[in-house]
């Protein structure tokens, strides 16, 4: 039994991604959504599967270019 892989905790400020689990860099490409956050690509794939189409991302400004947020609005007009 290995239940010592509380990855939440282990690098401060750095978010698991919602998909993989793997902690999400600082400075990597990440998706911001509702529901936790991403790596881009985690994200991308994930949504691909489900929708069948990329994800509608927005850049974030200025020193957060590399944090997108989710259109989600549209989510559901599919
Ligand atoms: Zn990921």
């Amino acid at each position: 039994m290995e239940d010592d892989k509380v990855t939440e905790i282990s690098m401060k400020g750095a978010p698991p991604c919602g998909r993989c689990h793997m902690l999400v860099a600082r400075y990597a490409p990440q998706v911001v959504a509702s529901t936790g956050t991403y790596h881009r690509e985690c994200y991308e794939a994930w949504y691909f599967g489900r929708h069948g189409r990329r994800p509608t991302l927005l850049s974030g400004t200025n020193g957060d270019r590399h944090r997108y947020q989710v259109r989600e609005a549209r989510e559901k007009a599919a």
